[in-house]
């Protein structure tokens, strides 16, 4: 199974595209175009999008494609919303293990470059959603992403800050309904591609400090998260060391604190799709070949007190 995996992650050429739609921008011919070109919607529509009440969820649009064809991003232009996001389809996963409500207020701690931030706006309207992001040129990136996908009157939802997200814990303790930690990761894409040069080196010494940085993240996203909320730890790496270890010491050193395991029904939806495994705390999504999605792996925490 690794020597598959391995295998696709080292031919880019074999990797798929999802295309995530922006439902505030104009669609017009875009769906036809799409299902004319082959792709197929990754989840299954119940209910149409644009007649949605205030209480049901809003079912997010991204559309796969079984070969690995790409379409072309789309440019910033002030003032313009872009059409679609280009996305590892299975970065879906935490946002929609996250299961966000209409109102809720939410927290995106490490946000950049916005990716799972703009997911989440698809699947529902938050009472706030706030994206941290550390790095400040990420920061910025998140910033445009925001702009370019987000309609003006609506921004006041949003609230964007570039903190470190280990202190948001302490800052605003219980202020969030559900929180989103997509933590910084050993990113097996890109692990894959690292020369075996200093850089090779940098990263295999800051790749030690990882777990540790994710764990004080977690603990700071569950001092966040309201009694009853929900937290969503994610990671794009296979390392067990950054999934579920992480998981399961904060697990045993934060009471008040269980694990959940994701809705069977969302696995079920998506497993013609995804191929995963069932690590010990949560979910991992493997690639394989023509079923290239992730890795990503998902864990969902609730702070009982
Ligand atoms: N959620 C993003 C998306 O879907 O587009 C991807 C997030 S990426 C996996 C992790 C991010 O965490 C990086 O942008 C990194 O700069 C940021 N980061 C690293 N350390 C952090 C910290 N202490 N607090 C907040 N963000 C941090």
């Amino acid at each position: 199974m690794f020597d598959v995996f391995r295998d696709v992650l080292l031919n880019p050429l074999s990797w798929q595209y999802g295309v995530l739609l922006n439902r505030f921008s104009d669609l017009t011919n875009l769906k036809q175009c799409l299902t004319a070109l082959g792709y197929t919607n990754l989840l299954p529509q119940t209910t149409h999008p644009e007649s949605q009440s205030h209480t049901t969820p809003i079912p997010l649009q991204c559309f796969i494609h079984r070969d690995p064809v790409r379409i072309p991003t789309q440019g910033h232009h002030p003032g313009w919303l872009k059409q679609y996001y280009l996305l590892n389809a299975a970065s879906l996963l935490p946002v929609l293990t996250l299961d966000v409500k209409e109102g809720e207020n939410v927290l995106d701690l490490c946000a950049a470059p916005g990716g799972k931030s703009l997911a989440i706006l698809q699947t529902a309207t938050p009472g706030l959603l706030h994206c941290n992001e550390l790095d400040k040129h990420r920061h910025d990136w998140l910033l445009k992403t925001l702009e370019s996908y987000f309609p003006p009157t609506l921004r006041h939802l949003l609230s964007v800050t570039h903190l470190d997200g280990r202190s948001i814990g302490s800052v605003r303790p219980g202020a969030y309904d559900k929180v989103l930690v997509d933590a910084p990761c050993s990113n097996d894409r890109s692990w894959l591609y690292t020369p075996d040069t200093h850089q090779g080196e940098m990263w295999l010494k800051e790749r030690t400090q990882l777990p540790l940085l994710q764990k004080e993240l977690l603990c700071s996203a569950l001092a966040a998260v309201r009694p009853g909320g929900v937290v969503v730890y994610s990671t794009c790496t296979m390392s067990r060391a950054e999934n579920q270890s992480v998981v399961e010491a904060v697990l045993a050193s934060y009471p008040g604190v269980e694990l959940l395991d994701l809705e069977q029904q969302l696995i079920d939806s998506l497993s013609d799709h995804f191929y995963f495994a069932h690590p010990s705390a949560g979910q991992l999504v493997i690639p394989q070949k023509g079923k290239t999605w992730g890795p990503m792996y998902v864990s969902r925490l609730r702070r009982i007190y």
